[in-house]
């Protein structure tokens, strides 16, 4: 599978299309989901062109792969989750869910969560 440059987070990332922005250094973008499923609702996105987790883990650089999560970690304390908790989630290929083909997290909380699947 090859990495598709026209899926809608890689035109975020080229500002060809705009987003809620939450948090972005040279790395990492975060921004609000479009269609949110709790108050607190961010997709978390490296820079990079990773299709998904596993590309992501299996390919990007460590000192990428524990900066993203991190950043996933410091976002949740920005956005006050820590104490009331919080899910992530990565939704990875077909059978996942995943509809757009660019590695991201979906963080989600403000609310009691229900079950995943
Ligand atoms: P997934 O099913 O894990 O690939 O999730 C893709 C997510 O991207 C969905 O929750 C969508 O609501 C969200 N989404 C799609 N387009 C945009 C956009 N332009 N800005 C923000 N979120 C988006």
């Amino acid at each position: 599978m090859t990495y598709d440059f026209n899926n809608i987070f890689a035109k975020i990332l080229r500002g060809e299309i705009s987003c809620n922005k939450v948090y972005e250094d040279n790395k990492v973008l975060a921004f609000y989901d479009i269609n949110p499923q709790a108050p607190a609702h961010v997709l978390v996105i490296p820079k990079k062109d990773y299709i998904n987790f596993h590309d992501f883990v299996e390919n990007a650089p460590a000192d990428l792969i524990q900066h993203f999560f991190k950043t996933v970690a410091k976002i949740s304390q920005d956005l006050n989750l820590i104490e009331t908790g919080y899910r992530i989630i990565s939704n990875c290929g077909n059978n996942g869910g995943q509809e757009v083909p660019h590695f991201h997290v979906h963080l989600c909380g403000g609310k009691k969560l229900g079950k995943i699947c």
